[in-house]
């Protein structure tokens, strides 16, 4: 090769460096921290995630900032949870203007329901993320419509959903297992409002809570009065606050009945950067080291 031509090569090489180099990240926007962590995980640094529900928040009764209008009428793509966990975003979006697609991560969930107090229809649960198997579902949901809102990042999306999903599938490995060595019926736990629902059914754990599916609702004396006299009745030991719920209901019970508190789960938010559940996965190992000690008594 002659050293014109190679330097000319060099020449055309450097030129090509920044159309190589790809256009900016996708702008996403995400209802709330859990999720915000997963689509992260897939999206890596083609993305620019904003979470609008940031740890610590109530995305049941939160209330949407002109901010968070700005992030939704400038993204590209948008996540929702679904399951009706995000009542206030349906408003947001429309009345933000944005032409940002939004695609729901629970699709294809099989939901959880109870009858409703209030009404003929039942009442859907939609704290489908508290089982591992549902949050692979998420994270599939998710690497399908980031490669559809940016089809040349496809591949780079694929391989971070497959590493994140084997991830996920060993922490499912783990939790079953950390759950195998207690006997069923020490296998209670008594929170503020019904988020383990799916946790439940997934690991064979029984959950009680005062409150429903929603933290909008208030729990009845009657629910609360029966709750103490099961727990009494089969000496439940395991007594958790959450994270994202006034703690004094559950204070109360365990007054009333004697029973320590074991801790705080997270069960609707991420704990900031510094906390015991950063991410979702350490959200499952911080609440499932809790449930063991407290179920062992320990
Ligand atoms: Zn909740």
């Amino acid at each position: 090769m002659s050293r014109h031509l190679s330097a000319f090569l060099l020449f055309l090489g450097l030129c090509l460096v920044p159309t190589l180099s790809r256009a900016a990240p996708l702008k996403v926007v995400a209802s709330f921290s859990i999720l915000g962590d997963m689509v992260k995980n897939v999206g890596g640094d083609r993305v620019d995630v904003v979470t609008l529900v940031g740890p610590g928040g109530d995305t049941h009764v939160y209330q949407p900032t002109p901010a968070d209008a700005k992030s939704v009428a400038r993204a590209n793509l948008i996540f929702v949870s679904g399951l009706g966990f995000e009542g206030w975003m349906e408003r947001l979006v429309k009345t933000s203007g944005g032409a940002g697609r939004v695609a729901t991560a629970s699709e294809g969930v099989t939901p959880l329901t109870e009858p409703s107090e209030r009404d003929a229809r039942p009442v859907t649960d939609p704290h489908a993320w508290q089982d591992l198997q549902n949050g692979k579902l998420y994270v599939a949901n998710i690497e399908k419509a980031l490669a559809q809102a940016d089809p040349d990042g496809a591949q780079i999306y694929a391989a971070n959903a497959a590493a994140y999903t084997r991830k996920i599938e060993a922490m499912d490995a783990w939790v079953k297992a950390r759950f195998a060595s207690i006997p069923q019926a020490q296998r209670k736990i008594i929170t503020s409002h019904d988020a383990f629902g799916y946790f439940g059914r997934a690991y064979g754990v029984t959950i009680l809570a005062p409150v429903g599916y929603s933290t909008e609702s208030e729990a009845s004396a009657l629910r609360v009065g029966s709750l103490i006299h099961q727990i009494k009745n089969e000496n439940v030991k395991a007594l958790f606050v959450e994270n994202m719920s006034d703690p004094r209901l559950i204070e109360r019970i365990g007054k009333e009945t004697g029973v320590n508190l074991s801790g705080a789960l997270y069960s609707d938010a991420l704990s900031p950067p510094n906390g015991p559940a950063a991410t979702y996965l350490d959200m499952f190992k911080n609440n499932v080291t809790l449930m063991v000690a407290a179920m062992r008594g320990e």
